[in-house]
């Protein structure tokens, strides 16, 4: 399997019936591109940039962020790299000094919320990203949306450093596009209303799965509850999908369940075509695109939606995978 695998390295992830799927890659580290290479991903879906941030005492400067990305984007000329804006708090934690909510941190001042609190920690991000974005196809994402105010203050703040950049005379995308993720349940149900206003979205089924569900993501005594085939976790992804079409705009998925052999065929049934994962995935998951046929991966999905009770919704995924899987 590892030969027949391998193998497919430079084959196109594109399905039986001519369907071209994007995969692309989630990254921590510029460390971490090995690995990319090594699976040829057609870009970068996540560049988790809290990792720079990480196990230090003092926040990266511009210069030595502006230096993480840039190398990131070098080594993927012509493909495209999401950089998402930090990620802190809850199960991501920093020892910089930083005012993140210790009551109950999945709930607390995170991510975007605490960017927009520290918005000089912010505006260093938005400069290194932004020259960044002059060496490549950098697309902008924003994690933990969940009202759309967030996304119009993100902008602003764009549109601030833009201007300071075009007065001193640094380069930048004047057109970087700039997207959001949808993990909170709130953006899921009112995707419509995020995706008027962003340019993509990306599902981050890990969170989306933790606060829809009500259980902590790192919480082993609940795990047992973390199901991506809940009914509620398929109709948010399903709406959050429909949404972006609906919209025009693309939208990938980026949490653990994109690289996840299991649930590949369910969703390119229900329509998603950007998948992003840990490199070692890629290769697998491009295998089960390229033996499927989409439009009976369509009507099988349908029947999982429909489907009235739990054991049903497995059974019927197992189904569409096959009996071997
Ligand atoms: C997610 O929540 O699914 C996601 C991709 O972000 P992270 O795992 O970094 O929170
Ligand atoms: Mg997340």
């Amino acid at each position: 399997l590892q030969r027949e695998l391998k193998a497919l390295r430079t084959s196109e992830a594109i399905s039986r019936d001519g369907v071209t799927v994007q995969l692309l890659a989630n990254i921590e580290l510029p460390e971490d591109m090995a690995g990319v290479h090594q699976a040829l991903a057609s870009g970068i879906g996540l560049y988790r940039t809290e990792f720079l941030f990480m196990n230090r005492k003092t926040p990266p400067d511009e210069e030595e962020q502006f230096a993480a990305y840039v190398k990131v984007i070098r080594e993927l000329p012509g493909q495209p790299v999401t950089i998402r804006t930090l990620d802190l708090g809850a199960d991501k934690h920093a020892d910089i000094d930083l005012p993140t909510t210790a009551v109950n941190p999945a709930l607390g001042l995170r991510a975007v919320r605490l960017c927009l609190q520290e918005v000089g920690l912010f505006k260093v991000q938005l400069r290194a990203i932004l020259r960044a974005s002059a060496f490549g196809t950098v697309r902008l994402m924003i994690p933990m949306l969940s009202n759309i105010d967030e996304i119009a203050r993100v902008v602003e703040l764009v549109r601030e450093v833009q201007e300071e950049l075009l007065r001193t005379g640094v380069d930048f995308d004047t057109d970087i596009p700039i997207g959001g993720m949808i993990e909170v349940p709130a953006a899921a149900v009112s995707a419509d209303l995020f995706a008027a206003h962003l340019d993509f979205l990306s599902i981050g089924t890990n969170d989306l799965i933790q606060y829809t569900l009500a259980i902590d993501r790192v919480d082993d005594t609940v795990n047992y509850l973390y199901d991506p085939l809940h009914p509620s976790v398929l109709r948010l992804i399903a709406m959050t999908i429909d949404a972006a079409d609906k919209q025009g705009i693309p939208v990938a998925m980026c949490g653990e369940m994109a690289g996840d052999t299991r649930y590949t065929r369910l969703l390119l049934g229900l329509g998603l075509r950007e998948f992003s994962m840990h490199p070692s995935a890629l290769l697998e998951i491009k295998k089960i695109v390229r033996e499927s046929a989409i439009a009976d991966l369509k009507q099988q999905s349908a029947q999982v939606m429909a489907a009235r009770d739990p054991r049903a919704v497995q059974m019927l995924v197992e189904r569409m995978n096959g009996d071997g899987d």
